[in-house]
């Protein structure tokens, strides 16, 4: 089957009782923010410059665990922010878990191995040690990593620590392959961690899923490209949506970037036009979500937005109308529910009834859509029913050249293909992995001889890191 059979059933489940009591509004995947902070700043996120990104503000454990009670969503997706720096994170997930639902630990995967680390110091016995021979032996843990596991204490034992389970998925934040990832989270070196924790969390028995949002500079063959890479990593489940220009996010870019927002986000237009094989993906891939949704993407057909099925819990309270946009925050779901004009929002017959959500078609306002039945054509139940409970695409076979194209090489700074490229290109080199081999041996040559460096040489990859901030920072 595509996914688990027991949480698609659960998901199933819950659409059906709400239908049967005729429930006019009900969630189905809460996003919750028990804090802002994060230790990366990535160009188009909305949430680190919304909101403070204080240690201070985080929402108490009881109050997390009372949202998804509250909402009842069968389906929490725990976001943030970076959802690992939250000091209770392992008992969120536990009690998330205790209380029957699927969790998501939306994550930008910095701090994955810390934490499964913890969870084999917890555990270790000498049962333990084929899986750390082989983890050491794939060099995604040291030698001294290893020792700390071996000689684990009674506090290391005693830790609450997020264990394997087939109702929880680490979701790793990736969008694109590893140029374009770091570019996007202005960092480099986080696709390959990210790729480490994946294999990590694979060799230890977790679930592991990613999401990515596309913008308008994402390249459509490297989207592809990446899908494949990733699931011959054998990813379990994947998202994908197309990015939302979020105000804050657009100030942000304007201010400290010098960029205009319409060069970095889709129209609808736009979108359609990079989702138009979003079937054939699916079919492809473990992408989550419903058929009728995909075929929205691609342009096949219409939906009205139903984002109060995937609230957004955080700080504030209930944020509204959605994950996006907020107008206001609420102190309970079904205040909320009750309080917002939800006919404001949304594009009905391609009329937005609001201009911020003109060009919106995100996953979070649309796909619950597809499975609530807006829009209704015949067969889409059996659709979503045959997409979702249907065989699972294989996983593609890894290969020196899969990973040669997803560890593409040199990635530098503020999150601005175009110019990035174009700074690349001045310098003679292309964006490919190729070039960072290429400085390597210029370099080592160049040592060897004892030269030094001339105008004429290869520039260094911290020439071009420099060209490229210029570039970017001035455009
Ligand atoms: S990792 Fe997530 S929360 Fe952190 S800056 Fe990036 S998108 Fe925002
Ligand atoms: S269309 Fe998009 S931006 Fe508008 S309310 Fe729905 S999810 Fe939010």
């Amino acid at each position: 089957m595509r996914f688990p059979l027991a949480l698609s059933a659960k998901i199933a489940g819950h659409i059906i009782k709400h239908k049967l009591r005729k429930t006019p509004k009900f969630a189905m995947v809460l996003q919750l923010e028990p804090l802002h902070t994060c230790n990366l700043t990535c160009t188009g996120c909305g949430r680190i410059r919304e909101y403070s990104t204080s240690l201070k503000d985080i929402v108490p454990l009881e109050k997390c665990l009372q949202a998804a009670t509250e909402c009842d969503a069968p389906m929490v997706s725990i976001c943030g922010g970076e959802p690992l720096i939250y000091p209770k994170i392992e008992e969120l997930v536990n009690g998330i878990l205790a209380q029957g639902r699927i969790v998501y630990v939306c994550t930008n995967g910095m701090f994955m191995r810390k934490k499964m680390k913890d969870y084999l110091a917890a555990i270790y016995s000498p049962q333990v040690e084929p899986k750390l021979k082989q983890l050491l032996a794939e060099g995604l843990i040291s030698d001294p990593d290893a020792e700390t596991i071996r000689k684990s204490d009674e506090a290391a034992r005693k830790k609450t620590v997020i264990r394997p389970t087939k109702w929880m998925y680490w979701n790793v934040h990736v969008d694109g392959l590893e140029f374009t990832h770091d570019l996007i989270v202005e960092r480099e070196g986080v696709f390959k961690e990210c790729v480490a924790a994946i294999r990590m969390a694979k060799i230890l028995g977790y679930q592991t899923a990613t999401n990515t949002t596309v913008y308008k500079e994402t390249d459509v063959q490297e989207i592809e490209d990446m899908f494949r890479f990733l699931s011959s990593l054998e990813v379990d489940a994947h998202t994908i949506s197309p990015g939302y220009e979020y105000d804050a996010a657009k100030k942000d870019m304007i201010k400290r970037l010098g960029k205009q927002p319409e060069d970095f986000f889709l129209t609808r237009k736009m979108t359609r036009e990079k989702f138009k094989d979003m079937e054939k993906w699916a079919d492809r891939f473990t992408i989550i979500g419903t058929r009728v949704y995909q075929e929205f993407l691609a342009g096949k057909r219409e939906l009205t937005c139903t984002a109060w099925a995937i609230p957004t819990y955080n700080i504030k309270g209930w944020k509204a109308p959605c994950y996006l946009m907020t107008d206001g925050h609420y102190n309970g779901y079904q205040e909320m529910l009750r309080e917002v004009n939800w006919e404001k929002y949304g594009v009905v017959n391609g009329v937005a009834r609001d201009p911020r959500c003109e060009n919106c078609m995100v996953h979070c306002g649309y796909d619950p859509s597809g499975a609530l039945g807006t829009n209704y054509q015949p067969g889409d139940n059996w659709k979503n029913l045959k997409y979702n409970f249907g065989a699972r695409p294989r996983p593609y076979p890894a290969s020196p050249q899969l990973s040669q194209r997803a560890f593409n090489g040199v990635s530098i700074g503020k999150g601005h293909l175009a110019p990035a490229r174009a700074a690349l290109k001045t310098a003679g080199l292309t964006q490919e992995g190729a070039d960072t081999e290429f400085y390597v041996q210029q370099m080592k040559t160049s040592a060897a001889k004892g030269a030094r460096a001339t105008q004429t040489a290869a520039p260094t990859p911290k020439a071009v890191a420099a060209a490229i901030r210029r570039s970017a920072t001035s455009c």
